[in-house]
Protein backbone atom coordinates (compact mmCIF):
# COMPACT_ATOMS: atom_id res chain seq x y z
CA UNK A 1 0.00 0.00 0.00
CA UNK A 2 1.50 3.17 -0.86
CA UNK A 3 0.48 6.77 0.69
CA UNK A 4 0.66 9.89 -0.87
CA UNK A 5 0.51 13.28 1.33
CA UNK A 6 -1.47 16.83 -0.42
CA UNK A 7 -2.13 19.75 1.04
CA UNK A 8 -5.19 21.33 0.31
CA UNK A 9 -6.00 24.85 1.72
CA UNK A 10 -9.28 26.39 2.00
CA UNK A 11 -9.58 30.23 1.76
CA UNK A 12 -12.71 32.63 1.39
CA UNK A 13 -14.03 35.23 3.44
CA UNK A 14 -15.55 34.88 6.89
CA UNK A 15 -18.35 32.65 7.74
CA UNK A 16 -19.05 31.51 4.43
CA UNK A 17 -18.35 27.79 6.15
CA UNK A 18 -14.43 27.08 5.55
CA UNK A 19 -14.89 25.54 9.02
CA UNK A 20 -18.16 23.99 9.05
CA UNK A 21 -16.50 21.93 5.69
CA UNK A 22 -13.62 20.70 7.19
CA UNK A 23 -15.25 19.22 9.94
CA UNK A 24 -17.92 17.64 8.49
CA UNK A 25 -15.58 15.94 5.79
CA UNK A 26 -13.56 14.69 8.26
CA UNK A 27 -16.06 14.29 11.28
CA UNK A 28 -15.40 10.41 11.56
CA UNK A 29 -11.71 10.97 12.08
CA UNK A 30 -11.82 14.44 12.95
CA UNK A 31 -8.78 15.66 14.73
CA UNK A 32 -8.16 19.06 15.80
CA UNK A 33 -4.34 18.70 15.63
CA UNK A 34 -3.23 21.74 16.31
CA UNK A 35 -3.78 25.53 16.86
CA UNK A 36 -0.62 27.73 15.47
CA UNK A 37 -0.50 31.30 16.38
CA UNK A 38 -0.70 32.37 13.20
CA UNK A 39 -4.62 30.74 12.99
CA UNK A 40 -4.36 27.87 10.99
CA UNK A 41 -6.36 24.69 11.85
CA UNK A 42 -5.15 21.60 10.69
CA UNK A 43 -7.32 18.23 10.05
CA UNK A 44 -6.58 15.05 8.53
CA UNK A 45 -8.14 12.66 5.93
CA UNK A 46 -6.90 9.58 4.30
CA UNK A 47 -8.76 8.01 1.36
CA UNK A 48 -8.75 4.83 -0.07
CA UNK A 49 -8.57 5.64 -3.91
CA UNK A 50 -7.72 2.02 -5.07
CA UNK A 51 -6.54 -1.58 -4.25
CA UNK A 52 -2.79 -0.45 -3.28
CA UNK A 53 -3.45 3.65 -3.25
CA UNK A 54 -4.27 5.55 -0.22
CA UNK A 55 -4.38 9.21 -0.12
CA UNK A 56 -3.43 11.35 2.88
CA UNK A 57 -5.05 14.99 2.75
CA UNK A 58 -4.02 17.61 5.31
CA UNK A 59 -6.48 20.39 5.49
CA UNK A 60 -5.24 23.50 6.14
CA UNK A 61 -8.06 26.02 7.40
CA UNK A 62 -7.37 29.04 7.42
CA UNK A 63 -8.84 30.37 10.87
CA UNK A 64 -8.96 34.67 11.51
CA UNK A 65 -6.58 35.42 9.09
CA UNK A 66 -8.52 35.88 6.20
CA UNK A 67 -7.58 38.87 4.84
CA UNK A 68 -5.04 39.72 2.26
CA UNK A 69 -1.89 40.08 4.36
CA UNK A 70 1.60 38.89 3.92
CA UNK A 71 0.89 36.08 6.05
CA UNK A 72 -1.35 33.66 3.28
CA UNK A 73 2.32 33.26 1.47
CA UNK A 74 3.16 31.01 4.29
CA UNK A 75 0.24 29.35 4.36
CA UNK A 76 -0.41 28.64 0.50
CA UNK A 77 3.31 27.38 0.36
CA UNK A 78 3.51 23.79 -1.37
CA UNK A 79 -0.66 23.71 -1.49
CA UNK A 80 -1.36 20.80 -3.93
CA UNK A 81 -4.67 21.64 -4.18
CA UNK A 82 -7.34 24.81 -3.16
CA UNK A 83 -11.07 25.16 -2.23
CA UNK A 84 -12.22 28.85 -2.46
CA UNK A 85 -15.47 29.16 -1.17
CA UNK A 86 -18.41 31.99 -0.75
CA UNK A 87 -21.64 32.48 0.55
CA UNK A 88 -24.52 32.90 -2.39
CA UNK A 89 -26.49 34.42 0.03
CA UNK A 90 -23.40 37.12 0.36
CA UNK A 91 -22.78 38.74 -2.84
CA UNK A 92 -19.20 40.41 -1.71
CA UNK A 93 -17.95 37.27 -0.88
CA UNK A 94 -18.76 36.15 -4.28
CA UNK A 95 -16.78 39.39 -5.44
CA UNK A 96 -14.16 38.30 -3.14
CA UNK A 97 -13.75 34.89 -4.46
CA UNK A 98 -11.68 36.70 -7.49
CA UNK A 99 -9.80 38.28 -5.13
CA UNK A 100 -8.74 35.11 -3.30
CA UNK A 101 -7.75 33.60 -6.69
CA UNK A 102 -5.74 36.07 -7.80
CA UNK A 103 -4.07 36.25 -4.06
CA UNK A 104 -3.41 32.39 -4.28
CA UNK A 105 -1.95 32.50 -8.39
CA UNK A 106 0.54 35.67 -7.43
CA UNK A 107 2.12 33.96 -4.29
CA UNK A 108 1.86 29.87 -5.16
CA UNK A 109 2.27 27.65 -7.89
CA UNK A 110 2.71 24.15 -7.87
CA UNK A 111 6.68 22.57 -8.13
CA UNK A 112 6.39 22.31 -12.08
CA UNK A 113 5.03 25.88 -12.28
CA UNK A 114 1.87 25.08 -13.19
CA UNK A 115 -1.19 27.22 -11.09
CA UNK A 116 -2.16 25.09 -8.06
CA UNK A 117 -5.82 23.64 -8.96
CA UNK A 118 -8.66 25.65 -7.50
CA UNK A 119 -12.06 24.54 -6.62
CA UNK A 120 -14.92 27.16 -6.43
CA UNK A 121 -17.57 26.01 -3.83
CA UNK A 122 -21.08 28.11 -3.59
CA UNK A 123 -21.86 27.33 -0.46
CA UNK A 124 -25.15 27.61 1.67
CA UNK A 125 -27.51 26.09 -1.31
CA UNK A 126 -29.96 25.38 1.25
CA UNK A 127 -30.92 28.82 1.81
CA UNK A 128 -33.97 30.54 -0.29
CA UNK A 129 -32.32 34.19 -1.08
CA UNK A 130 -29.38 33.67 -3.08
CA UNK A 131 -27.65 36.72 -4.21
CA UNK A 132 -25.55 34.90 -7.00
CA UNK A 133 -27.02 33.09 -10.25
CA UNK A 134 -25.64 30.50 -11.71
CA UNK A 135 -24.33 31.59 -15.22
CA UNK A 136 -22.53 34.54 -13.45
CA UNK A 137 -20.94 31.18 -11.46
CA UNK A 138 -19.93 29.42 -14.73
CA UNK A 139 -18.68 32.49 -16.02
CA UNK A 140 -16.45 33.39 -13.34
CA UNK A 141 -15.07 30.02 -13.17
CA UNK A 142 -14.04 29.85 -16.93
CA UNK A 143 -12.50 33.58 -17.09
CA UNK A 144 -10.29 32.85 -14.06
CA UNK A 145 -9.47 29.14 -14.61
CA UNK A 146 -10.97 27.64 -11.89
CA UNK A 147 -10.80 23.65 -12.20
CA UNK A 148 -14.70 23.73 -11.47
CA UNK A 149 -17.81 24.82 -9.23
CA UNK A 150 -20.48 23.29 -7.55
CA UNK A 151 -23.11 24.45 -5.14
CA UNK A 152 -22.92 23.06 -1.91
CA UNK A 153 -24.54 22.89 1.42
CA UNK A 154 -22.16 22.18 4.30
CA UNK A 155 -25.39 22.14 6.47
CA UNK A 156 -27.42 19.63 4.23
CA UNK A 157 -23.94 17.70 3.85
CA UNK A 158 -25.02 18.26 0.12
CA UNK A 159 -21.96 17.70 -2.60
CA UNK A 160 -18.82 17.45 0.14
CA UNK A 161 -17.56 14.05 -0.70
CA UNK A 162 -17.64 14.24 -4.49
CA UNK A 163 -16.02 18.29 -4.36
CA UNK A 164 -12.60 16.25 -2.30
CA UNK A 165 -12.81 13.59 -4.74
CA UNK A 166 -13.15 15.53 -7.88
CA UNK A 167 -10.45 17.74 -6.23
CA UNK A 168 -8.64 14.29 -5.24
CA UNK A 169 -8.20 13.57 -8.92
CA UNK A 170 -6.95 16.50 -9.78
CA UNK A 171 -4.05 16.22 -7.59
CA UNK A 172 -3.21 12.70 -8.76
CA UNK A 173 -3.00 13.44 -12.28
CA UNK A 174 -0.83 16.14 -11.36
CA UNK A 175 1.15 13.90 -9.17
P1 LIG B 1 -15.91 30.26 8.23
O1 LIG B 1 -15.76 31.56 8.92
O2 LIG B 1 -15.78 30.39 6.76
O3 LIG B 1 -15.03 29.18 8.80
O4 LIG B 1 -17.44 29.80 8.46
P2 LIG B 1 -18.05 28.80 9.55
O5 LIG B 1 -17.79 27.39 9.16
O6 LIG B 1 -17.61 29.24 10.90
O7 LIG B 1 -19.61 29.05 9.33
C1 LIG B 1 -20.20 30.32 9.53
C2 LIG B 1 -21.69 30.15 9.78
O8 LIG B 1 -22.34 29.66 8.61
C3 LIG B 1 -22.00 29.14 10.89
O9 LIG B 1 -23.07 29.62 11.64
C4 LIG B 1 -22.41 27.91 10.13
O10 LIG B 1 -23.29 27.09 10.87
C5 LIG B 1 -23.09 28.49 8.90
N1 LIG B 1 -23.03 27.60 7.73
C6 LIG B 1 -21.96 26.97 7.21
N2 LIG B 1 -22.30 26.26 6.13
C7 LIG B 1 -23.62 26.44 5.93
C8 LIG B 1 -24.57 25.95 4.95
O11 LIG B 1 -24.26 25.20 4.02
N3 LIG B 1 -25.86 26.40 5.08
C9 LIG B 1 -26.25 27.23 6.08
N4 LIG B 1 -27.54 27.57 6.12
N5 LIG B 1 -25.40 27.68 7.01
C10 LIG B 1 -24.10 27.30 6.95
MG1 LIG C 1 -13.44 29.38 10.16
Amino acid sequence: MTEVLFKVIIIGDPTVGKTSFVQRYVNDGFRRDYKMTIGVDFALKVIRWSDNHSIKLQLWDIAGQERFTSMTRVYYKDAHACIIMFDLTQRNTFRNAVNWKKDLDSKCTLSNGCPVPCLLLANKCDLPDKKVDQVEVEEMCKEHDFVGWTETSVKEGLMIEESMRFLAEEMMNNH
